[in-house]
């Protein structure tokens, strides 16, 4: 390939163009924000300060494209966070203490601009990466296949026209509000089906300075779950670099926390373990309360369309975005750009479609999906879409979460697909759901026998 043209540089778009270097002489990629913005939060990616966990899948991700990536970072201020500082509470009640997972690497703990830095840094340190400034404005089609990018660069005038970056691969990695789609209707294709599910999520995060006369806690989840007397919340609070706490509440539909630093506290310290509360009234805030809202998990269908242009994919966000708490964002990007190596890596024929890349990202879509969907569909005014053999899938998930708490196989065997290094099929499979069944009958006659 001569030069394939990246359009962002958020984590797909600049892991899209790690794996690229490997396939093409050239790699440009076009990001709309401005050069290094070091560790700080920027405009093209809003999330960024909200609260970010990388899961373990991601991180394996990360070092195979970056050997030594996590020492670098773990140099460079990542935190490890110490077992005895970890803490899980389900509906309030503190869980077992989670196991490590064979093969998943040292757990690093970060803000979300310190993340991408890191990755940014790596990447463009390739010689034959170069990133450029400024707005793509739409893809350049010939016949039928993409041969070009029209971007506007960063100080140019709106008057000027817009230049053009030849390719002969395209790569969409421009977030969940991507305008690819509508470039493709514009220029006569079939705009990829999008399916939505309405989740209508609340984030507020702030951060803290840390202080270890106050807490030892380095990382600490708390998840309640929907129930008629409970209201669905995730909480989280993370160590991370530069001595600091980053604390993350919230809520579904009308449950949103404010900007207000006083009802923030006041939400820690009534719907959060104590640990939240009392850190949000000891430490210092360091700067303001941040909030996020999410209308929807959606993701589209590029594997199902018919006629698609040669020379183009989409990885990241601009393929799928989930229900941020499952933390499953970042490493489905990363997942993607492993896709992407192993279809360039088959040799395929650049002027056909990509169909045998979206075959491969539609298995990761399809797994992250299942996970965060599922869960989401129990929640109050989430009513679908409903995936076939709903009703029997979240009978036997139910029974595998809740024996997850007593086997500790079950929970190992769950704990692979909630941090997707296994697929959810897993789960599914015959020795998975006997042990659950078996695990569901001791404690049903255990606690038969102690009312007794
Ligand atoms: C509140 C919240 C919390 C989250 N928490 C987690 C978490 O804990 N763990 C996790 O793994 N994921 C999390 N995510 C998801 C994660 O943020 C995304 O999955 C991830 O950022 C996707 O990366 P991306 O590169 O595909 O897209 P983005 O990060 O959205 O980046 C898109 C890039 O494209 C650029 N761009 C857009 N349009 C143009 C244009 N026209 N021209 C040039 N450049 C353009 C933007 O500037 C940006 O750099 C969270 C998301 C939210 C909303």
């Amino acid at each position: 390939m001569g030069r394939a043209v990246v359009l962002g540089a958020s984590m797909a778009g600049l892991l899209a163009a790690r794996v690229l270097s490997d396939h093409a002489e050239e790699v440009v990629v076009i990001e709309r924000d401005a050069a290094d913005t070091g560790y700080e939060p920027r405009p093209g990616v809003p999330q960024g300060s909200q609260v970010h966990a990388l899961l373990p899948a991601g991180q394996v991700q990360l070092e195979r494209w970056f050997p030594g990536f996590a020492e670098e970072a773990l140099a460079a201020g990542a935190v490890v966070p110490s077992p005895s500082g970890t803490r899980m509470y389900v509906n309030g009640v503190l869980q077992p203490p989670p196991q490590r997972i064979a093969g998943s690497g040292i757990a690093l703990v970060t803000t979300r601009p310190f993340l991408e830095a890191m990755v940014r840094r790596r990447t463009t340190a390739i010689a034959n990466i170069r990133i450029l400034h400024g707005r793509a404005e739409g893809v350049v089609f010939t016949g039928d296949r993409a041969t070009g990018v029209r971007y506007r660069p960063t100080g140019e005038s709106a008057d000027a026209d817009a230049t053009i970056q030849p390719a002969d691969l395209v790569v969409d990695a421009m977030g969940r509000s991507s305008r690819l789609s509508d470039w493709l209707e514009e220029n006569g294709w079939v705009r990829p089906p999008m399916q939505r599910m309405p989740i209508k999520l609340n984030y507020a995060t702030a951060m803290f300075r840390r202080d270890e006369q106050i807490s030892d806690i380095s990382v600490v989840v708390s998840q309640t779950r929907p129930a008629p007397d409970r209201v669905a919340r995730i909480g989280g609070i993370n160590a991370v670099e530069d001595n600091r706490w980053i604390m993350l509440i919230s809520g579904y539909a009308d449950d949103r926390p404010s900007r207000d630093p006083a009802e923030f506290a006041a939400r820690c310290r009534r719907d959060f373990p104590s640990v939240f509360g009392y850190i949000a009234e000891q430490a210092e805030m360091l700067g303001d309360v941040i909030t996020y809202h999410q209308a929807d998990s959606r993701r589209r269908e590029f594997h199902e369309l018919e006629r698609f242009p040669a020379g183009l994919v989409a990885i990241g966000d601009a393929v799928a975005s989930f229900n941020p708490v499952y933390g499953q964002g970042m490493t489905s990007a990363a997942l993607h750009a492993s896709c992407l190596s192993a279809y360039l890596r088959g040799e395929p024929r650049l002027d056909e479609p990509a169909r045998e890349y979206f075959d491969k990202v539609r298995v990761v879509v399809d797994a992250a999906w299942q996970v965060s969907t599922l869960a989401d569909l129990a929640l109050p005014r989430v009513d679908g879409p409903y995936p076939p053999g709903y009703a029997l899938i979240s009978k036997l998930g139910d029974m595998v979460l809740a024996m997850s708490a007593v086997d500790p196989e079950i929970n190992r065997r769950m704990s692979m697909v909630t941090t997707m290094l296994a697929h959810p099929s897993t789960l599914a499979r015959p020795s998975t759901l006997v042990r659950a069944v078996g695990a569901r009958l001791r404690t049903g006659l255990r606690s038969r026998a102690s009312a007794r």
